[in-house]
């Protein structure tokens, strides 16, 4: 077995959902080369978003932690940089490190990238075509494809460096999120028409009211921008909102067929220097994202589609090719499973548990029970999705909507009661049907308040003040 400290890569897109993978059995796409991670080490099943946003699931990935711990809640709120992360460990430990791509944390004194000994990121969002990198030296604009841009200043950092030190690398891609602009190469993919999900014609009708408020809808929300072009004219309704689906994921996949050509030039890479095997090579997404599902673009709602991860992993010194890996892990686990690869502690205040035992030599060791999950953007203006947490079980999910009508200023008002969702996805893996007041899931109800109640306290969280006791807790006590 060999002792060789590992270098890293972590190869984090956005707002790439796993059905959008054929490693994940894609339905509307081929993605070989992302796949050959999966071929070559383990595919991760059941990784999610505590938070299934883009900053906030960046930030929870960089520290470890939750975002009630690490202040990126929302998009507006940056991230205190100077907080321990996962780079500033491995750097103290005598690794180098590098950051290339999307950072969207915030910019500026305070919450530029720290702990790095390279970094160039993109300025908020970024751009598709001849985007603005802000390093060190200050902002230059680089000509050419972001996703392509991205992976060439990436082997350049690493391709610079002297020595036999470790070396961890996050390539963050700003590919495939809105608005979803592909590269001429990939322009004319997609032609034919896409397979559209099951869930696309849902009308939410058992279901809280959060689903219908919602402005994700693609027959309803997606723009000009988005779309590109103009519609035919003298469709139906029907004909419009899946003309409007097909143009929509035409250019997300021509995205994504980018990114795998540049995971394929990492990986291609790597192998030529002889590097393959003695690197941890993460390929995942800041969150999942609705492709049609449930009639919806974007992600923000704690379900599955949304909050589902893509997560391979290769290390062919360390882990065996082998099945997927079926237990629970999430976004703040990343921290650890990283630090325990390259043999360093983990900073005190991280709040994830490695997985790195499950990928290696004990495949069934149990990771936990349940997940915590905390959306705060409460009523945005432009998705109007309404803030709720909730815990999700391998056969469960309990939602909270507190619905308290403090959204962003400046967005529509709602004043609703606080409303409750249950799912049980062993028989509604599709999440159609709300059977929170169902009397035959009365006690199973029950249980999963005082989970939530019990996640809350362990992780440091603030229960939202309408929050009631769970009746089993106010009855035993
Ligand atoms: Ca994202």
């Amino acid at each position: 077995m060999t002792k060789k400290r590992p270098n890293i890569v972590l190869i984090l897109t956005d707002d790439h959902a796993a059905h959008a993978i054929s490693a994940y059995g894609s339905v509307v796409n081929e993605t070989p080369r992302i796949d050959e991670i999966a071929a070559a080490g383990r595919r991760v099943d059941h990784c999610y978003a505590t938070n299934s946003l883009c900053s906030p699931s960046r930030a929870s990935i960089l520290t470890g932690t939750y975002s009630h711990i690490n202040g990126v809640s929302t998009l507006e709120t940056p991230i205190d940089a100077s907080q321990p992360t996962f780079i500033s460990q491995l750097r103290e430990a005598g690794y180098r490190t590098g950051i290339v791509g999307k950072w969207h944390m915030g910019e500026g004194e305070g919450h530029n990238p720290q702990n790095f000994d390279s970094w160039a990121v993109l300025r908020d969002q970024g751009e598709y075509f001849d985007p603005q990198l802000l390093t060190e030296d200050g902002v230059h604009i680089e000509s050419g494809y972001v996703t392509d841009i991205i992976t060439d200043l990436s082997v350049k950092w690493v391709e610079s460096l002297d020595g036999d030190e470790p070396w961890c690398l996050m390539i963050h891609h700003k590919a495939p999120h809105r608005s979803w602009e592909p590269d001429p190469a990939h322009a004319d993919m997609y032609r034919d028409p896409i397979p559209v999900p099951d869930t696309f014609d849902d009308d939410y009708a058992d279901r809280s009211s959060a689903a219908k408020h919602a402005t994700m809808r693609i027959a309803d929300y997606l723009t000009i921008e988005d779309l590109k072009e103009f519609p035919p004219e003298g469709l139906t309704p029907e004909e419009l909102a899946l003309w409007k689906y097909q143009r929509y994921m035409e250019d997300y996949l021509r995205c994504v067929a980018s990114v795998d050509d540049n995971v394929g030039r990492v990986v291609d890479w790597l192998k030529e220097r002889g590097d393959f095997d003695d690197t941890l090579l993460m390929y995942t997404s800041d969150q999942g994202f609705f492709l049609g599902d449930h009639g919806w673009f974007d992600k923000r709602f704690m379900y599955e589609e949304s909050i589902k991860m893509p997560l391979l992993v290769s290390w062919p010194a360390r882990i065996a090719p082998g099945a997927p890996m079926e237990q629970m892990v999430t976004n703040v686990d990343f921290a650890q499973t990283i630090l325990e690869a390259a043999g360093v502690e983990p900073h005190a205040r991280m709040q994830g548990m490695s997985f790195l035992p499950q990928l290696t030599d004990e495949p069934d060791r149990p990771t936990r029970d349940a997940i915590y999950y905390r959306y705060y953007e409460n009523d945005d203006q432009h998705h109007h999705a309404l803030a709720h947490y909730g815990v999700r079980t391998e056969r469960y999910k309990l939602i909270y909507f507190y619905n308290d009508g403090m959204g962003i200023p400046g967005t529509s008002p709602h004043q609703f009661v606080p409303e409750w969702e249950l799912y049980d996805m062993q028989v509604d893996p599709d999440e159609l049907h709300n059977v929170y007041h169902r009397p035959e899931y009365a006690q199973v109800r029950e249980e999963l308040k005082v989970t939530l109640w019990e996640l809350q306290k362990d992780l440091d969280d603030r229960p939202h003040p309408s929050q009631p006791v769970p009746e089993l807790l106010a009855t035993s006590a």
